[in-house]
């Protein structure tokens, strides 16, 4: 069910006026309601061929909390730059208004995307920001534009020709709400297409209304909005229009090898976990792990992984373990229940969907859990796992200072954080396999590491059970 929202397209719940074209919502609440025309058709990222994800991050130890996620597109280089310099744009912006005071609950800064068009003509990105600073969430939405012709990339001003005219359209669909709000263009900043071509601006939170209403939106009709829109603009409306609602793939089996005859409770054995990914260095990092005979456990975001299926199924093919870092990687801990099983139930189905494996542990971001998190992880059937090995890579980009604290903090049965978005720790993991291995370390999966020793879905682990090794203190 949670596949159908993300195919589907923007979720939208309560309030949608569709008469008026006006709908207001929470984006993050997600029932769908098929008759709202400001409902964006969004292209599955799992059919583009060659696109990866980038992420910045600022992680578990840090004192605040930023992971910026886009995508990188194949054969469109200045596309790729506007997204990186806006994630980069984000983090420095955040940085100056947050300062670095550690304080609780850490100020948190969240980017995520979806793919609003994907054409030989056109591509359009949307990008939702969440920022938290103190007590609640504010949204934000903008959304790009790439013209493959001139390869030029733009903001949503660059669809229109007649911008007065748009504003004065949306103003008035807004104003049948009983508010008459002062539009300016640089509101203008993310706008897409229906599946009817109809055109779809989106506000951010207490832009227009006030902010309980969550997600704003105007749809101006196909046939009135086509005449406003620049040469660019129509080729994105045509995009829309021309855009296959995707369908979820059959469920694909993988042959995963059998299990192997390690015990840990005799041999010394040590899991080392990579979170946030899959992303560009992925593919070498299991390169890597494959000639060195090591198995790992692979903390995936949803929405990385349903980007990129086919790097899971050869995760699971080579013995790895895929499993759940929540969809987007917000801070669970500040969420509701609800949003918290969405996150959670929803890359469950991703991750179930490109692998055929339903997963068994997930890591909540940043390591924050509290009774709603062990809660709906229990629900969901899945065991909560940490780690007691920090190696701090997203903040040292230094493969060998990254290699020390991995192997320095090897201990039988630890569990080792790291982070495969970062091109210095994949960079560093050759000499880990190498150091571990020489000092007679067997690098296991999460549940090798348990072995029989029970795991309880909704309990927290953070290090796997002592074996002989540690108890006669011959570490
Ligand atoms: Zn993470």
């Amino acid at each position: 069910m949670h596949k159908r929202r993300f195919f589907g397209g923007i979720a939208l719940a309560a309030a949608v006026l569709t008469g008026c074209g006006v709908a207001t919502a929470s984006p993050s609440q997600d029932d769908t309601v098929p008759a709202d025309p400001t409902k964006i058709r969004f292209v599955d990222p799992a059919t583009i061929t060659g696109l990866t994800t980038r992420t910045l991050n600022e992680g578990e130890s840090g004192g605040r909390y930023v992971h910026i996620s886009h995508p990188e597109f194949p054969g469109a280089a200045a596309l790729n730059e506007a997204l990186a310099e806006e994630a980069r744009r984000q983090q420095r912006d955040f940085r100056a208004a947050t300062g670095d005071t550690g304080a609780a609950p850490r100020p948190e800064l969240n980017v995520d995307w979806q793919v609003a068009a994907f054409s030989d003509q056109v591509i359009g990105v949307r990008l939702r920001t969440g920022e938290f600073t103190g007590a609640n969430w504010g949204n934000s939405v903008r959304t790009l534009w790439y013209d493959r012709a001139t390869e030029r990339a733009t903001g949503s001003l660059g669809l229109l020709a007649d911008r007065d005219a748009v504003r004065q359209a949306v103003q008035t669909k807004l104003v049948d709400r009983g508010v008459t709000p002062t539009l300016t263009d640089d509101m203008l900043d993310s706008i897409a297409f229906s599946a009817d071509g109809d055109l779809v601006v989106e506000f951010d939170d207490c832009q227009v209304f006030d902010c309980s209403q969550g997600r704003v939106a105007a749809a101006v009709p196909k046939d009135q909005a086509r005449p406003l829109l620049s040469a660019l603009g129509r080729r994105a409306q045509e995009a829309a229009l021309g855009q296959e609602a995707a369908t979820a793939t059959p469920r694909p089996t993988t042959p995963a090898p059998a299990a192997r005859a390690v015990d840990c409770r005799v041999a010394k054995c040590v899991a080392l976990t990579f979170d946030d990914g899959p992303g560009p260095y992925t593919g070498r990092l299991l390169d890597s792990l494959e000639e060195a005979g090591a198995r790992a456990t692979f903390f995936t975001v949803g929405l990385n992984a349903a980007a990129q299926p086919e790097i899971l199924r050869r995760m699971v093919r080579e013995g790895h373990l895929v499993a759940n870092h929540s969809w987007a990687h917000r801070d669970l801990s500040k969420q509701s229940s609800s949003r918290v099983a969405d996150s959670l139930g929803r890359t469950q189905d991703a991750l179930a969907a490109a692998t055929g494996v339903e997963p068994t542990l997930a890591r909540p971001p940043y390591g924050a859990v509290n009774k709603d998190v062990r809660d709906v992880a229990k629900r969901l059937g899945v065991v909560l796992v940490n780690w007691n090995v920090d190696t701090r890579d997203w903040k040292d980009r230094d493969s060998k200072t990254v290699t020390s604290r991995a192997v320095a903090g090897a201990r039988p049965g630890a569990i080792i954080l790291l982070h495969d978005i970062h091109r210095t720790t994949v960079d560093a993991v050759p000499a880990i396999l190498k150091a571990l291995k020489g000092k007679g370390y067997t690098l296991v999966t999460v549940p090798e590491l348990y072995g029989e020793a029970t795991l309880e879905a909704g309990q927290l682990y953070t290090s796997g059970p002592l074996n002989r090794a540690t108890r006669d203190g011959d570490v």
